[in-house]
């Protein structure tokens, strides 16, 4: 191991790039973060805008948030802002409120030496994973530890430079990501960098430096032991942030898949039919474009398309055993979603629809009578709809297409039209064929 990072180990040297030479003007950043700034500046202490925020200005692109960094301690971050509150465990920080808006300021973090007094505040496991991490120190101590170089460029608020440590402005040109330090250092120090790296580099269109790419498939396996909590927001941000299908192609790629979705992964590597894939790929692209639109995205719809095929084989397999076809899905449900939940820990508020969803897909070809019109009165009826569309557009099955489009139909249908509908499945067969089977086994060969 080791030995082959040559010369992508990277170096502070710090550059200063003069306000004349840079594209971030304060007119791009928000108002709430220029009074951050302005007023740790003036009560002395140094304020810099850092991370995403300064990355995307210089991408010419409009930052999600604006986070900044200062030699502050959170307490007097707290006792210049009445507006704040101090957050966070692993890393405690000030949250200033203005209204709906959260600017997250959080003091220059400092080295972890294993000796030395600092040691009892940043504390490591076995394998070198940091648990706790308040050490506090200066600006190149906190820019050593950002994980990816153009994460760690500093926006200046005394005299408008951004401060450079690792090269951070060239890779911004040549759109590489790169890690600052030892890459496999980095990963073993915090193994969801490996999951940044691939959502930073979906995210901006960059490429992966070489050394930074490389350990990541031996140490994927590491993700097994990040707390389930952490990695569910974390799926969020990669998979319902517009970019889902680049993400989930890539973290396959490299292995990082695996050790997230254990049971999606085995059923993908037995795909024969390409339905898995396509379900997932599917439902992917589709909240891309809703994510893309400004549409509401839920990870109950997410998580429903994701563990579906997990849930059906369960489920089957329980039919077969004799359990009702209902009660067999319940069963399978439940089962799956505690399993996944050993890595990746899902809210009931989200379980609970997702369950409701899976449910539904086993009503939705019982239309007879009065049941499609109470079905469509569900309160998931949209969400099931949606879903079952997803379904058919990876089988390509006749019946489920059929069943869709019958659906898209009544859906825009006036109520004489649904009546009319309804009076046809009762011909086609899908509601009587089940009774005579039932009653073969006394006629037949009577
Ligand atoms: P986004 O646009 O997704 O908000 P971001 O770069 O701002 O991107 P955040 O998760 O908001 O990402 O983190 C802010 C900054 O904190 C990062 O730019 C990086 O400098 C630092 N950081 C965050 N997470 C880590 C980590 N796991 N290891 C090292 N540095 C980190
Ligand atoms: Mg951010």
């Amino acid at each position: 191991m080791g030995g082959e990072q040559s010369s992508a180990v990277s170096e502070a040297k710090l550059a200063v790039i003069p306000r004349s030479e840079h594209e971030i003007s304060r007119d791009d950043i928000s108002d709430n973060a220029l009074k951050v700034l302005y007023r740790l500046h003036k009560a002395g202490y140094d304020a810099y805008l850092v991370g995403g925020g300064v990355r995307d200005l210089l991408l010419r692109q409009q930052p999600k948030d604006f986070d900044i960094a200062t030699n502050a301690t959170p307490e007097q971050v707290r006792k210049l802002f009445r507006n704040s509150r101090l957050v966070g465990r692993r890393f405690r920080l000030a949250h200033i409120l203005f209204g709906r808006d959260i600017i997250e300021v959080a003091t220059l973090r400092g080295h972890h030496d294993a000796d030395g007094d600092k040691a009892k505040f940043a504390k490591q496991d076995k394998d070198g994973r940091l648990l706790r991490d308040n050490v506090y120190g200066s600006i190149d101590e906190d820019a050593e530890r950002r994980d990816f170089t153009v994460n760690g460029l500093y926006y200046d608020i005394s005299d408008y430079s951004v401060r450079d440590y690792f090269g951070g402005m060239a890779d911004l040109k040549a759109k590489r990501l790169r890690l600052i330090g030892d890459p496999q250092t980095r990963y073993a120090e915090d193994p969801v960098r490996m999951i940044r790296a691939v959502r930073f580099a979906t995210k901006l269109g960059f490429s992966l430096d070489k050394a930074t790419a490389a350990p990541i498939p031996r140490m994927a396996k590491m993700l097994g032991d990040i707390p389930a909590a952490r990695l569910f927001e974390e799926t969020l941000k990669l998979l319902m942030s517009g970019k889902g299908l680049e993400n989930f192609r890539m973290l396959r790629q490299y292995g990082l898949w695996e050790p997230m979705f254990p049971l999606q992964e085995s059923l993908l590597k037995r795909d024969d039919s390409g339905k898995v894939t396509a379900l997932i790929e599917a439902m992917l692209r589709n909240t891309d474009d809703r994510v893309n639109a400004d549409k509401p995205v839920t990870p109950a719809f997410l998580y429903a398309a994701l563990l579906w095929y997990v849930v059906e084989e369960k489920a089957a397999v329980k039919r077969q055993g004799g359990m009702a076809p209902y009660d067999a899905l319940t069963a399978a449900a439940g089962d799956a979603i505690s399993k996944q939940c050993k890595t990746i820990s899902l809210p009931r508020r989200f379980t609970t629809p997702a369950m409701e969803i899976w449910q539904l897909q086993g009503r939705l070809d019982k239309r007879a009578g009065a049941r499609a019109f109470k079905l469509h009165e569900h309160p998931r009826f949209r969400a099931a709809y949606d879903f079952l569309l997803l379904r058919a557009e990876a089988e390509q099955d006749p019946e489920l297409l059929e069943l869709s489009r019958w659906w898209t139909q009544f859906n825009d249908a006036d109520e004489q039209g649904r009546r009319q509908m309804v009076r046809n499945v009762g011909h086609d067969g899908s509601r009587r064929r089940r009774r005579p089977r039932r009653r073969t086994p006394n006629r037949a060969q009577g």
